[in-house]
């Protein structure tokens, strides 16, 4: 073990305590990386007041794709959103705030951009349901697996915005 203060470690354990909110995934699917959609998109979490706490940009295989839907292996769509989702860039992120996952998901919109309200992101930048551009986790079980698949501990950034007294009161 490295000659650390045993102090560091607790500094350091107690800052992820205290930083720590609801946390979710979000994706933004080849499809809206290839309709420039990036920005926007980003745009209404960091503008809601959500945080930003990780981020990158990769094409998923196949095989990664298929263990991000599991829970729709049984579907007639898997294999075709599977492969979809492998089929370019996605920009992968985890996103904190008081009650980001259900609102992140009211952000989003319905699944089917035909049903989702406008001011929702599917809702004013989408049309078909197999081209919905985003992807949220759907409750807090799915959000810690979905973080965990795509990210690994260490690029979780924990950190105190400057806004959040002026967002949380
Ligand atoms: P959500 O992404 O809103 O959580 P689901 O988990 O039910 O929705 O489905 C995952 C993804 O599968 C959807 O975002 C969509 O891209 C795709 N999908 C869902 N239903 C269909 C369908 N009927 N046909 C084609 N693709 C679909």
């Amino acid at each position: 073990a490295l000659a650390v203060p045993a102090g560091v470690y607790m500094l350091q354990d107690q800052q992820l305590q205290a930083a720590e909110l609801e946390r979710t995934f979000i994706a933004i699917k080849p499809d809206g990386v290839q309709r420039g959609l990036i920005a926007e998109i980003i745009s209404r979490f960091e503008k809601k007041g959500f945080k930003l706490v990780a981020i990158k940009i990769m094409i998923p295989s196949k095989d990664f794709a298929q263990k991000h839907y599991h829970d729709l292996k049984e579907r007639p769509f898997f294999n075709g959103l599977c492969d979809f989702l492998s089929s370019g860039p996605v920009v992968a992120m985890v996103w904190e705030g008081e009650g980001v996952i259900k609102y992140g998901r009211k952000l989003i919109g319905a699944t089917d951009p035909q049903k989702s309200e406008p001011g929702t992101i599917r809702g004013d930048l989408a049309v078909g349901v197999g081209r919905n551009i985003i992807h949220g986790s759907d409750g807090s079980e799915t959000a810690k697996d979905e973080i965990a698949l795509w990210f690994t501990p260490r690029e979780l950034v924990s950190y105190t915005s400057n806004a959040e007294k002026w967002i949380y009161g």
